[in-house]
């Protein structure tokens, strides 16, 4: 079998048969361009699929801006739910909530941070150690090898701190782009927007912005945010998502923003003894592009 050659994968992306290395080079010879690979469906258009109908526009300025001024109103000091004491033990908790609940995880770390709540005693704790306490959530191997060895790099090249520097933070073991996104907002007061699965639903849903995958939702909607509240519009979005505009049933009955968001499957206030009304469609981002 010979090996895949750049002519093959693009013919397949375009859903055609692999030319073959004559009619390749024939192709060449007349001077023929490659087939272009079939473009993906636009966020949009995905996102009409799942709900069966044209999608809404995304809201205008001014109903944003009422959008965060209801949800501050709402919630003036948001909070994360993830448990910690300084930006060590944030970064720790937010490395080891991926694929994890809060709940699950403030239930380790409340046995953890006690014993380590920096880097050195961390590091002095070793694998087989973190793994003792973290044994109970989901990737807990993996998760206790990163612990250490981001711990390693802040106490031999950081002097035991977390730097307050988003690109740094990227480049350590078991933190994304979302993680080291939270750490600057959270522990350092950056106005930065860490998208995850809630934000990107409730993106859609009202909409505030389409978006193939969280990267995407982010560089479209931090722009959007009010600058007044750009600082808790993560923590606003992630608890509004998880409490509220849940993914398989919103409560919109309940929803500050019930007016003005346009998702055309709201669900109405169950009745006293009756079934829940159906589930309703949603998106979430692509599985590839998840952090
Ligand atoms: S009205 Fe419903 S769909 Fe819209 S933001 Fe509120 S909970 Fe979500």
């Amino acid at each position: 079998m010979r090996a895949k050659s750049p002519d093959d994968t693009v013919a397949n992306a375009a859903g055609a048969e692999p030319a073959g290395e004559g009619a390749v080079a024939k192709a060449k010879a007349k001077g023929k361009s490659k087939p272009k690979p079939k473009p993906k469906p636009k966020p949009a258009a995905k996102f009409a699929a799942a709900i069966g109908r044209k999608p809404p526009k995304p809201v205008d300025a001014e109903t944003r801006r009422e959008i965060f001024r209801r949800l501050a109103a709402a919630d003036p000091d948001p909070r994360s739910d993830l448990e910690y004491t300084n930006p060590f033990t944030l970064l720790v908790a937010v490395v080891l909530s991926a694929q994890a609940t809060d709940a699950g995880v403030n239930k380790t770390t409340r046995r953890l941070f006690p014993v380590a709540d920096n880097p050195a005693a961390m590091l002095a704790l070793g694998e087989a150690g973190v793994r003792d306490y973290v044994k109970t959530i989901g990737l807990f191997n993996a998760k206790a090898k990163n612990v250490v060895a981001l711990s390693r790099i802040l106490v031999e090249e950081h002097a035991g701190a977390v730097p307050a520097d988003r690109s740094v933070l990227e480049k350590l073991p078991g933190v994304g782009r979302k993680t080291a996104a939270v750490v600057m907002n959270v522990a350092f007061g950056e106005p930065t927007l860490a998208v995850d699965t809630h934000i990107f639903r409730v993106s859609h849903r009202i909409p505030l912005a389409y978006g193939r995958d969280t990267d995407a939702i982010e560089a479209a909607l931090t722009p959007l945010v009010p600058e007044e509240y750009r600082r808790n519009a993560h923590h606003w979005l992630i608890l509004h998502g998880r409490y509220v505009c849940k993914a398989r049933r919103p409560e919109c009955w309940r929803c500050v923003v019930s007016d003005l968001c346009r998702y055309p499957d709201k669900t109405p206030e169950p009745k006293p003894g009756k079934t829940k009304p159906a589930a309703s469609p949603t998106i979430e981002p692509d599985e590839d592009a998840l952090p």
